[in-house]
């Protein structure tokens, strides 16, 4: 087992040392708990007078977070906020805060998905982290040091958590227990930095926190989500994927299967189901060329845009109607409203769902028919497939025949006297 007094009067050196608040942050998983835990340990035994610096315990919510867990999340916060305010800093509630950081509107899982067509995030294309869990606590941060100058943030990392890990810890720039963070004016302090998995387990297991009265429900929550990686709290890229976490989005598409969604369904979350259904059919439909806008042709294939309107359409009414049937919410007004203006804008409020079909004239003059469901004239980037809109001339634009609309994919061809050649 670890020194445990050394390292709680390391955590008061730290702490004393200097005027920058603290930032701590904390996803409810047990490295960030074990962190937690002993900063409270620590600072109970400092004087009022020393106890004089503020902690801020900054926690992220996706927005599509996996409802079980944040609702223990939410309910840790709570407490937290609780034992801070009117017991460690009785004498000065005001420096204790608890947040709960938030994706802008624009930056959501589903204005991206559905309002943007961004593709269900996969390994290569993880466009969600950023926007969605680095960006708000960067921003959280961020304000922080515009108000105090300097920030330290504590994390819950470990070398023990995997070899890269180590790795890139043991990069770190500066000495001594602060490095330098990549946000200008943050520094970050990792106290269990070489702590093993046993020892982390062994500490929370003998020793009880202070907001909840033991760590039960931690363990709880470990054991109904199976194997996996720490859902880490992210502030930076190069994190470990939280995509491969426990306790990641309930419509992470970065992994193959949710084994610890099904794990909850298996242990009596029986309406959980659903979501997993769906969380399948995006991974799916990731997958699936026709669902796609091609946006242009590479020698050797096509390179893909965003989902199709109408696979947005579709994702947004299967989405609407499922979470009318369940007890929570899995998008709120602000976002359905946001997405039906982008979706709107796109179309031109002329298709709301389907396709329409264009023919250009060509400057070679061959005619050229493109079958789209979005207004192909306004393609910012002047090209559908191989065809450069600007030298084309529009001669006719028209809602296509129900065949159409049984089409795999986006379509062009070449319009012959009476016949035609599908080619995409
Ligand atoms: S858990 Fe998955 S969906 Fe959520 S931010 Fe991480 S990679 Fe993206």
């Amino acid at each position: 087992m670890f020194d445990y007094k050394a390292l709680l009067s390391e955590i008061r050196k730290v702490y004393i040392s200097d005027r920058m608040p603290w930032i701590i942050g904390y996803s409810g998983g047990k490295d960030s708990t074990v962190v937690l835990q002993m900063v409270f340990y620590a600072l109970s035994g400092l004087s009022k007078t020393k106890l004089s610096k503020e902690i801020h315990v900054v926690s992220s919510d996706t927005l599509v977070e996996n409802p079980a867990i944040i609702e223990h999340l939410k309910k840790q916060l709570k407490n937290i906020e609780k034992f801070g305010r009117q017991e460690l800093f009785k004498h000065k509630p005001n420096l204790f805060n608890v947040a709960l950081v938030k994706p802008k509107l624009e930056d959501t899982f589903w204005v991206n998905l559905i309002g943007k067509g961004y593709p269900s995030p996969n390994r290569w294309f993880r466009w969600c982290t950023e926007r969605m869990k680095i960006n708000p606590t960067s921003n959280y941060i961020l304000d922080m040091v515009g108000k105090h100058g300097k920030v330290v943030i504590l994390l819950g990392t470990r070398k023990a958590e995997s070899a890269n890990r180590a790795s890139s810890m043991n990069n770190y720039k500066g000495t001594g227990l602060l490095r330098k963070h990549k946000l200008p004016k943050a520094f970050v302090y990792a106290p269990i930095a070489d702590l093993s998995n046993n020892e982390v387990w062994a500490y929370l297991l003998q020793c009880p926190n202070q907001w909840d009265g033991s760590n039960k429900t931690l363990l709880g929550r470990y054991k109904n989500a199976c194997s996996g990686g720490e859902c880490p709290f992210v502030i930076e890229t190069g994190t470990q994927s939280c995509g491969k976490s426990r306790f990641g989005c309930w419509v992470c598409t970065v992994v193959d299967r949710d084994k610890s969604m099904e794990h909850f369904v298996q242990n009596g979350h029986k309406w959980m189901e659903e979501l997993l259904y769906f969380r399948n059919w995006l991974y799916n439909i990731r997958k699936q060329t026709h669902q796609y806008v091609p946006n242009c042709l590479k020698s050797g294939g096509v390179k893909f845009g965003p989902f199709l309107l109408k696979t947005r359409y579709e994702i947004l009414k299967k989405l609407l109607k499922m979470q009318k049937d369940l007890p929570i919410e899995l998008i709120n007004s602000d976002e359905v409203e946001h997405i039906k203006n982008l979706l709107r804008e796109e179309s031109k409020g002329r298709i709301e769902q389907g396709m329409r079909r264009f023919i250009f004239r060509l400057p070679s003059r061959k005619r050229i028919a493109v079958i789209s469901d979005f207004n192909s004239l306004l393609t910012p980037r002047k090209r559908i497939g191989p065809l450069f809109l600007k030298e084309a001339k529009l001669i006719a634009s028209q809602n296509v025949t129900q065949n159409y609309l049984k089409s795999k994919r986006v379509m062009y061809y070449e319009v012959h006297s009476g016949q035609s050649k599908t080619r995409g």
